[in-house]
């Protein structure tokens, strides 16, 4: 049996991994799970798997899980310690599907422990790339794409040398406001930025691909988990969601990869990788949908996207610095404290703010340098939202 573990169990990808492991109980071992403050789903998942293992991120909701958990055997514990320790417990395949920089810690343990981690989590790459990548070489593991763009990719590649690649396009919805004049971007609501056409996912990415943040930190992914340069990559805006990604080779030759949206297909690759295994996802019906459309993506509705060019150029550590100021504009927005358009503004002054000011970019890519300038991203951040308000 394979041993496996969920970091992020509750969320959508979580929930969609249980899905799939659910149908093969007698092939999955299931390690621990961790949540945040859904106690009672972390703990009905955990009981029916069976689970070591139940963590909540949150220490004040301990009470609530030793009490849901309650007659069965699953040990409970909660708070950061606990979840790096849920991320230690030796497993063959973990997930990493906690939303935001909050993945990074417990992936770089799991893969200390040489597992194969099935990555999700994109903002781990986004902030810590090379270390990410270095660990998993120094510890034998590996590192297998969730997003379903870079699963697109990787499967794209299968039997490819990375050096006949001339470039890689990566694909996106457009989100929920792609066809709304430009002008009416200031007055979008939480709620209307919270749907997507296509996909349904948690709310954060949801909100980030209205605002292409989603797709800017595709790209950097793109970069920092297949290396090439940030010249050959490539957003095209389609509507339907079908076509993930295409990789374009020297020769001229374009391979793209079509599913349904239903993450499911790349979560079920990096499961069963390097097999194909069947999955319950829909079948294509091209005729029946007889159309595609593709487009260039409008750099004034997307401003994110130019900030992506801007950090991959400075290097370093600015793909820490750029996640943890979307991050917390993102907190922002949800909260109600500022406008939809206002987010990018924010990034746009923490990117230059610190680009000029701190050298600490340029510091050696550790967790605890990485951690440093994450905070002060998420000051600097702060300090330019309560100028704007005030
Ligand atoms: P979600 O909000 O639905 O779930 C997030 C999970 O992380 C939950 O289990 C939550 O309890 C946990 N969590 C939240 N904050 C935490 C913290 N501070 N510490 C520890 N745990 C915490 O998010 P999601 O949509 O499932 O996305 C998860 C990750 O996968 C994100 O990095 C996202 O960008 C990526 N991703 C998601 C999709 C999708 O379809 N949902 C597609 C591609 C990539
Ligand atoms: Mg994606």
């Amino acid at each position: 049996m394979r041993k496996i573990s969920i970091l992020g169990a509750t969320g959508s990808i979580g929930q969609s991994t249980i899905d799939l492991i659910a149908r093969a109980p007698d092939a999955y071992d299931v390690v621990a799970l961790t949540g945040g403050r859904n106690i009672a789903q972390l703990a009905t998942d955990a009981i029916a798997l069976q689970a070591d293992l139940a963590v909540t991120a949150f220490e004040d909701e301990l009470p609530a899980l030793r009490q849901a958990l309650g007659g069965s055997s699953v040990e409970a514990a909660a708070g950061q310690k606990a979840l790096i320790e849920a991320a230690t417990r030796p497993a063959d395949w973990v997930m990493s599907s906690i939303v935001g920089v909050a993945g990074l810690a417990p992936g770089l343990k799991a893969l200390e422990q040489g597992a194969c981690l099935a990555l999700a989590n994109k903002e781990s790459l986004v902030c810590a790339g090379k270390l990410l990548l270095q660990t998993a070489k120094t510890h034998n593991a590996r590192l297998l794409p969730v997003d379903s763009e870079h699963s697109a990719v990787f499967q794209a590649l299968v039997g490819e040398e990375i050096s006949a690649v001339e470039r890689i396009i990566i694909t996106a919805s457009g989100g929920a406001f792609r066809d709304w004049p430009v002008e009416d971007l200031k007055g979008a609501s939480l709620a209307q930025a919270s749907s997507h056409p296509n996909w349904d996912m948690g709310q954060r990415i949801t909100i980030d691909s209205a605002s292409m943040f989603n797709k800017a930190l595709e790209v950097i992914e793109t970069r920092e988990y297949f290396g090439v340069d940030p010249s050959q990559i490539e957003v095209l805006v389609h509507p339907e969601s079908l076509v993930h990604a295409l990789v374009g080779f020297r020769d001229g030759g374009l391979m793209a990869h079509l599913g349904a949206p239903d993450m499911r297909h790349a979560i079920g690759y990096a499961l069963h990788w390097p097999e194909r295994r069947d999955l319950p996802v829909e079948r294509l019906d091209l005729a029946a949908i007889g159309q595609l459309n593709f487009r260039k993506p409008d750099l004034l509705r997307y401003p994110a996207l130019e900030q992506a060019q801007q950090v991959m150029q400075r290097g370093g550590l600015m793909g820490a610095v750029f996640n943890a100021a979307k991050e917390r504009a993102l907190d922002h927005f949800i909260a109600g404290r500022i406008r939809f358009t206002d987010m990018a503004e924010i990034t746009a002054r923490v990117l230059d703010q610190i680009e000029s000011q701190s050298g600490l970019i340029d510091s050696a890519m550790t967790l605890d340098n990485v951690t440093q300038i994450d905070h002060m991203a998420r000051r600097a951040a702060d300090a330019v939202t309560a100028h704007n308000i005030g």
